[in-house]
Parts: C-alpha cells; sequence; structure tokens
C-alpha cells in the first residue's frame, strides 16, 4: 500500500497490532511509544527479521511539544503523512466522587487532547496533498457510557464527536476521519478483570467473547483502504451493544 502511517501508542496491546498489520502491507510505519521503550524496540527487531522497516518514536503524545517533533520528525524523513492513528489511550476506575483533577487531566489529556494535539499537527500536511486519513481508536464506552469509568468515557465520546465534526470539516479537503469503538479486547489495558468479571462479561456479549487485537487491526487494515467512508463510528464489540 506504500502509504506513510503514525501510530501513536504502539508498544503494546491494539497500537501494536495494528503497526505490524499495517507494515506487512507495505506501508511506511512509524510507531510511537511513551514509557515501554524495550517493547518497541522488540516490535522493530520483530520485524526486522522478515525484512520489514518501521520507525520507532518516543513521545508522550498528550504533551504538544513531543506531539509536535513526533510529526516533525516524519515529514522530515518521509516528506507527507497519508494515515494518522490516534490509538495511545489509558483507562482509570473509580466512583466518579472520587475522581481527582489530576485524573481528570491524565485522562483528558491523554486520551483526547492527544488525539487533538497530534490532529493539528499533521492537518496542514493533508490539506496541502488534498489526501488524508485520521483513524480514532475511541471505546464502546463513549457511546452507552461506563459505570465508574465516567472520565474515560467522557473522553472517548469526546474524539467520536471530534471524529463526526472533522469529517464534516475536512470532507471537501478528502480528508476522511472514521472512530472505531472496540468493545472488550484482550490486552493489558484489562489485566485487572477476574475470570469471574470475563465470564459475566462475555454472557453479555451475543458472540460471547472477548475480541483479539487482530480484530481491530483487521478493520484498520479496511479503513486504510477504503475510500468513501467518514464520520463513522464503527462499533466492533460482538455485538455488545447494538443501537
Ligand atoms: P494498552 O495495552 O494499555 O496500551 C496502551 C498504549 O498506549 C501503549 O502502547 C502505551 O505506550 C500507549 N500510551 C499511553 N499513554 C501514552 C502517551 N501519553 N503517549 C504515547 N503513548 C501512550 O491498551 P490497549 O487496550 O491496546 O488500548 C489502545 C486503545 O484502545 C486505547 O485508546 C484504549 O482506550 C482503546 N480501547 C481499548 C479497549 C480494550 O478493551 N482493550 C476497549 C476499547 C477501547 P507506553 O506503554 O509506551 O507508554
Amino acid at each position: 500500500m506504500n502509504k506513510i502511517i503514525i501510530v501513536t501508542g504502539a508498544s503494546r496491546g491494539i497500537g501494536r497490532e495494528i503497526a505490524k498489520t499495517l507494515a506487512r502491507e507495505g506501508n511506511i510505519v512509524i510507531a510511537n511509544y511513551n514509557k515501554s521503550e524495550q517493547l518497541a524496540i522488540e516490535l522493530k527487531e520483530e520485524l526486522q527479521k522478515e525484512n520489514i522497516k518501521i520507525d520507532i518514536f518516543k513521545a508522550d503524545v498528550s504533551n504538544r511539544k513531543e506531539a509536535k517533533i513526533l510529526v516533525e520528525f516524519v515529514l522530515n524523513k518521509y516528506k507527507r503523512i497519508d494515515v494518522l492513528i490516534n490509538n495511545a489511550g489509558i483507562a482509570q476506575s473509580k466512583l466518579f466522587t472520587d475522581f481527582t483533577d489530576e485524573d481528570w487531566n491524565k485522562i483528558i489529556n491523554t486520551n483526547l487532547y492527544s488525539a487533538f494535539c497530534m490532529t493539528q499537527e499533521v492537518l496542514p500536511n493533508m490539506i496541502h496533498n488534498k489526501s488524508g486519513n485520521i483513524i480514532n481508536i475511541s471505546s464502546v464506552h463513549g457511546i452507552v457510557g461506563a459505570s465508574c469509568e465516567t472520565v474515560y468515557a467522557i473522553s472517548k465520546a469526546g474524539m467520536d464527536a471530534m471524529t463526526k465534526s472533522l469529517a464534516k470539516e475536512l470532507g471537501p479537503s478528502n480528508i476522511r476521519v472514521n472512530s472505531i469503538a472496540p468493545g472488550l479486547i484482550d490486552t493489558d489495558m484489562n489485566k485487572n478483570l477476574t475470570e469471574n468479571d470475563l465470564k459475566i462479561l462475555k454472557e453479555e456479549i451475543p458472540l460471547g467473547k472477548v475480541g483479539k487485537v487482530t480484530d481491530i487491526a483487521k478493520c484498520v487494515k479496511w479503513l486504510v483502504e477504503d475510500e468513501f467512508t467518514t464520520g463513522q463510528i464503527i462499533s466492533l464489540n460482538g455485538g455488545w451493544t447494538i443501537i
């Protein structure tokens, strides 16, 4: 496919699988990470064994300066950006009354402000090229809400609102913007769930199973190739929510 693609939060979980899948398809992938440097190096080495090159780049994308430096690195090296995948994210579970201002800032900055900054940084190049594709990894919780994950749900609902608004604003510039809203996916983000929690959750999901990172990566691959989908929130959750 030969596209220049930035994936934020690609050291682990969903982002890592997206980066691998797109790199294996022949794209030039810039895999961003923040804290998990060793895992990012291992990702690069794993692909090198398959003769596939990938760039890894450390940046806290919730920090405007670091987001800017990441985009500058890509533009200096490749001169264009075809696809931005805003995937970096964190979750935190608490009673609403227990959330502090620090919690709010951390979750909103990591999940939503990062997408705001990264999208603003890549857009001048995409608008100049009259071509671009932005994929936001939001969440089922942003659509239906989640008890004890209110701030996380707010951040993801904000992401989906950004998707719809930008799809309208940027359609005339031939830039597509979509969200993928995963349900329960087997990653570190859910490692605190007990076997019993998982059993109860699976009973709520019509397909009766937890999703895999590959389920999300396949949908991203399709959105990278597609040319007519924009402004959509794609629920990928085994039927957990059907609205
Ligand atoms: P994960 O396994 O915990 O991985 C999170 C990734 O985000 C890591 O690579 C981490 O990088 C990166 N990250 C966090 N803060 C960052 C920052 N400030 N700057 C750059 N990277 C940062 O989580 P996951 O399950 O793959 O989640 C990926 C996305 O899917 C998130 O946005 C999440 O909300 C969403 N999602 C997940 C599920 C699920 O069930 N797993 C469901 C719905 C939506 P470092 O380790 O290098 O810091």
